[in-house]
């Protein structure tokens, strides 16, 4: 199947079954704003979570914070957000439709790529075992032609970026006959810059109101925060602050359920280091987060680091973690080494010293930052994608051919476990609902007795449930029940009273934090 089609059936399954509905959606809805439904809530509950345990408690040297959604404005003036925080817009005069000009000509470097990719691709299978990717890339003539393209107009779209030159980039869009996806034609308006930043008045206007803004990140709350924390924690350097928030962003072009939306939620750390010292943990934070990804069991060679050409200019260093989604590569989480450029900033606009005290240095300085910043929604898309899994069915297992089931790792399911009594007689609901009552305290179970014991299965899987208990009469002879592994479809038979311990193993959070 198109991995379109993939995505397509995702967004429809997310919504059937729960997990994420379009916002207002009996008033047709509000742009790139969604809600999330019974089950989406648990599993983003479940994402969060282990972000913040994998932080705060896994690192002696990492707290937590919540800091306001609203701030003061002079906070975005100082961190360069009323006058920088924009992406270059552009629109076709024939479908009338808005890109970003530097997202289509990032497309356009992503087709160089696929060439080469194909290109290895084809060769690998040719030449089996003795081939040899790197002589490959060295050697092939239409690699070199494609890649020698690429790396061209990489450096000339970097040079136009960091100059924010406007019409250096549109001129990049109109040579290299990028055409719009919806019209096809290349009847493009001018680049402009278009701010990102939602605006609001905070107070009456009897009084004065004062324009504030939602926070496009919820980074400068930490910022603002550093020295509250640091002396009320008494923290010493190296330390992080862990932050899990809402963030908005009037994303010019909102497109891809999820993966892009005006309102969204973040989880970012910053870590505070000695200068000099800040390459060494932008590298080490680097691995740190990679290994919390694939410890999801979703495959490494999902996974890569997109190095930045283009840095910020407060930056020294940063990266993308990007996801293979079902319409490719994308960031999900960025990694930057921002030097001391928030926090100098900040010193510079409140007038206050925002400088941390080094007693073995002897000296006092602004201390340097490695961010870590990870959307929950992308994260949470990335989780939907890797589970979702259409199977056609060999075992008889009810009545259907086939199944969709969301293979979710066991720690984020939203419920753990199913309690299903095989009929609704004999006394089984009973001893069913007893072990919902026992076993609730533990883990999000549902009871269901209602249709076929097969449909009841199906159900569960399409939700995500790692196991289903099911009583049946041998359970009034000897207290057994039969545990059913959701992605075997496997059944075990095991006493009521060890329940508690099997599932507890596999669905504790700890399971996976020790793999980090
Ligand atoms: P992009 O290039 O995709 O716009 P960005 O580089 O602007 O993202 P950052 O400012 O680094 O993103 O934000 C950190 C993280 O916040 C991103 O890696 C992403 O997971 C998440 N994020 C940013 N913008 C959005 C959005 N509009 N919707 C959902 N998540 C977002």
């Amino acid at each position: 199947m198109a991995q379109e089609d993939v995505f397509k059936k995702l967004v429809s399954h997310c919504k059937e079954y729960g997990y994420v509905f379009p916002s207002s959606e009996i008033y047709d809805g509000l742009s790139a704003v969604y809600d999330y439904g019974q089950y989406g809530v648990e599993l983003k509950n479940n994402i969060k979570k282990y972000w913040w345990d994998s932080m705060v408690l896994l690192h002696g040297n990492i707290v937590g914070l919540d800091s306001a959604i609203f701030m003061h404005p002079t906070i975005w003036k100082a961190s360069g957000h009323v006058d920088a925080f924009n992406d270059p817009l552009i629109d076709n005069k024939d479908s009338k439709k808005r890109y970003r000009a530097d997202v289509l000509i990032e497309e356009h470097l992503a087709k160089y790529e696929d060439k080469i990719n194909k290109e290895i691709e084809k060769a690998a299978k040719r030449f089996g075992d003795a081939f040899d990717e790197q002589q490959f890339r060295e050697t092939n003539p239409r690699v070199l032609e494609n890649q020698k393209k690429m790396d061209q107009l990489q450096e000339r779209f970097a040079k136009a970026m960091n100059d924010v030159n406007l019409e250096e980039l549109r001129q990049i869009i109109i040579d290299n006959e990028i055409v719009c996806p919806i019209s096809g034609t290349r009847n493009w308006t001018e680049v402009r810059q278009f701010n990102l930043m939602f605006s609001t008045e905070m107070g009456s206007t009897a009084e004065g109101a004062s324009k504030v803004f939602l926070r496009p990140e919820t980074a400068q709350g930490i910022f603002v925060n550093f020295l509250n924390v640091q002396k009320t924690g008494r923290m010493k350097l190296p330390f992080g602050i862990a932050q899990i928030g809402k963030a908005f962003r009037n994303e010019i072009v909102a497109r891809q359920f999820i993966f892009r939306m005006r309102e969204f939620e973040q989880m970012e750390m910053q870590f505070f280091v000695q200068p000099g010292t800040e390459l060494d943990w932008f590298a080490k934070w680097k691995e740190i987060r990679m290994k919390w990804h694939q410890s999801l069991g979703f495959g490494a060679d999902n996974y890569r680091f997109h190095d930045h050409t283009k840095l910020a200019h407060y930056a020294n260093a940063a990266t993308d973690i990007e996801y293979r989604f079902p319409f490719g590569f994308k960031e999900v989480e960025g990694i930057h080494s921002r030097t001391d450029f928030d926090l100098s900033q900040h010193q510079k606009y409140s007038g206050k010293k925002i400088q941390y005290f080094d007693p073995e240095m002897g000296e006092s300085y602004v201390p340097y930052v490695i961010e870590t910043s990870i959307g929950v929604d992308r994260m949470f898309l990335q989780v939907i994608s890797a589970s979702y899994t259409e199977e056609i069915l060999t075992k008889e297992e009810g009545s259907s051919d086939s199944r969709v089931v969301l293979k979710l790792p066991s720690v984020l399911a939203p419920v753990k476990l199913a309690v299903l009594p095989l009929v609704k007689k004999d006394g089984l609901p009973e001893i069913a609902e007893n072990i919902v009552k026992e076993l609730r305290f533990k883990f999000n179970c549902q009871y269901d007795d209602k249709d076929s014991i097969g449909r009841r299965y199906r159900r569960q899987d399409a939700i995500g449930t790692p196991y289903c208990i099911t009583i049946d009469h041998q359970t009034l002879e000897d207290e057994t029940v039969t545990i059913r592994y959701r992605d075997s479809m496997e059944q075990e038979r095991v006493k009521i009273g060890q329940l508690t311990d099997i599932i507890d193993e596999k669905v504790n959070i700890s399971t996976l934090l020790k793999k980090l």
